[in-house]
């Protein structure tokens, strides 16, 4: 927590368009943090998508408070369904996490409004969506906290790594705390003379990024917009090499709002069985991963949320049918041409 973790967090702030941007130690450790800072405990609830990656709820777990599951918009769009949302708001909801699936960014026009009509926080999981924009700002910066993950898979990397944004002094101090044991004053600000001791006036962690972490955050943030380009260019060869193939469906084709495409998600037909495609997949060399079980089917969830209130229906479609194909900036135009030619021959045989 240097001069290195400060210049990252100031190119970061700049980047995204927010006041500030506080490093952390891994996405899991902002989201923790997110909850924390908008001081939301035991007797809150917040809503959240099921198919997610378990820390966007873990995280509400820490904190004591009871994490409710949004169902998704349907087969062609994984984002939270803003209908359902709105049925699953209760006297109890304090904030919501959105998760922009993929990179593509959710409806946050309409869930604005929905969280400025209830009084609800809005904490982005920004995990897949570093660099989409939309015309009112970056995702991350369109509700009152952004949580970033640099986990080695996503589309800015440090190894391990996590930054948080927001455009609100109070949260951003209280965050810089809360990432420290809550201590009043750092060591680089001691080494400079500025303090000789300190208090700890809050129950904080070491949720730290290393120097080393930040050296690499700031050369991975200069490749992003350029990195991100790129997997435009090979998501949009993938629809076309597999639009028109049948047992398959893209979702998020037209979608009507920018992504940073962090994922290439197909769903597979009913017909097709997905152990024996991906595994007719790996024989010929090519990766492929789910997102995700969702969140509400693990044993650990089931057996702390009530069965009746975990009805998601389109989330659990697409849990059992979703595959994901690799993406990521080194693949070459001919991989996806390959992939795409070996997925036509593979499928009559799942
Ligand atoms: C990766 C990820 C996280 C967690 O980030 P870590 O840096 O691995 O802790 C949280 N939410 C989503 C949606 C993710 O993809």
């Amino acid at each position: 927590m240097g001069e290195t973790v400060e210049k990252l967090e100031r190119d970061f702030s700049d980047f995204i368009g927010a006041k500030h941007a506080v490093a952390v130690s891994s996405g899991t450790a902002a989201l923790h943090l997110a909850m924390r800072a908008l001081e939301i405990g035991p007797q809150d609830e917040v809503i959240v998508p099921s198919l997610s990656f378990v820390a966007s709820s873990n995280a509400i777990l820490y904190v004591g408070a009871e994490p409710v599951f949004v169902d998704i918009t349907g087969l062609g769009d994984f984002n939270l369904s803003c209908d359902d949302l709105e049925r699953r708001i209760t006297s109890r909801t304090k904030a919501l996490v959105v998760v922009h699936y993929g990179g593509y960014v959710a409806n946050m026009d309409q869930i604005i409004r929905i969280a400025r009509e209830h009084r609800l926080n809005i904490v982005e999981d920004t995990a897949h969506a570093i660099g989409a924009e939309l015309n009112s700002g970056m995702a991350g910066a369109l509700g009152d906290i952004g949580c970033f993950s640099f986990f080695s898979n996503k589309n800015l990397t440090t190894g391990e790594g996590g930054m948080i944004v927001t455009n609100q002094d109070k949260i951003a101090r209280k965050l810089k705390l809360l990432r420290s044991h809550g201590m009043t004053s750092m060591t680089l600000s001691r080494h400079k003379g500025h303090a000789y001791s300190y208090d700890v006036v809050e129950l904080g962690y070491n949720y730290r990024m290393t120097e080393m972490s930040a050296a690499l955050g700031i050369l991975q943030l200069k490749k992003l917009s350029h990195a991100n380009k790129k997997r435009k260019t090979l998501t949009d060869l993938y629809v076309s090499g597999l639009k028109d193939v049948n047992g398959i469906s893209i979702p998020f084709r037209n979608y009507p709002r920018p992504s940073s495409y962090h994922l290439f998600p197909i769903l597979l037909n009913q017909r097709v069985n997905r152990e024996k495609f991906m595994g007719l997949l790996k024989k010929e060399a090519i990766q492929s991963s789910i997102h995700y079980p969702p969140i509400h089917t693990f044993s650990y969830y089931r057996r702390i949320i009530e069965p009746k209130k975990t009805r998601l229906p389109l989330t659990e479609y697409v849990g059992a049918h979703e595959v994901t194909l690799p993406l990521h900036p080194l693949l070459k135009k001919e991989d996806v041409i390959f992939i795409c030619d070996k997925i036509k021959r593979i499928l009559p045989k799942a």
